[in-house]
Order: C-alpha cells, then sequence, then structure tokens
C-alpha cells in the first residue's frame, strides 16, 4: 500500500510537469520563434500582394498557392 500511494504521488508530480513543459513551450513559440510579419509570407518567405494572399487571426500571412489548410505555426487555425 505505501509503494503505491509512493507511485501515484510520483505521477502526479511527473503531470504536472509535462503541462508545465506544453505550457511554456506554446507561450515560446508563438513569441520568438514565429511571430508574424506583416506583409511576408510565412510559407516562403516572400511578400504579400493583396489579390493572392491572405491573413488569419493569429497575424499569419499566407499567398493562396502557400496555403494548405491551416497556418504552419499555429495548429489551433
Ligand atoms: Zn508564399
Ligand atoms: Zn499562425
Amino acid at each position: 500500500m505505501k509503494t503505491l500511494n509512493f507511485l501515484y504521488d510520483k505521477m502526479a508530480l511527473f503531470l504536472l510537469q509535462h503541462f508545465q513543459d506544453i505550457f511554456s513551450n506554446r507561450g515560446r513559440t508563438y513569441s520568438t520563434a514565429h511571430p508574424p510579419r506583416p506583409e511576408l509570407c510565412d510559407s516562403c518567405g516572400r511578400s504579400l500582394v493583396n489579390n493572392n494572399s491572405t491573413v488569419f487571426v493569429c497575424g499569419h500571412g499566407y499567398h493562396i498557392d502557400c496555403y494548405h489548410g491551416k497556418c504552419t505555426h499555429c495548429e489551433e487555425f
């Protein structure tokens, strides 16, 4: 019985650490790794032209030809 309690505590600590890692990674990814760049395509890096591009809620923009169903950097969009 003592052993089971010990394992349970260890698992709870592991899960807590796991979620903290996910949370901090998501924040870092959005703020520094791939910040939205106005006027630039986030897929090919070339400048966007009004009539062949689209910009999403997250701020990332793509050419119509470079967009394949979702934002490359933000899985939610
Ligand atoms: Zn492009
Ligand atoms: Zn995005």
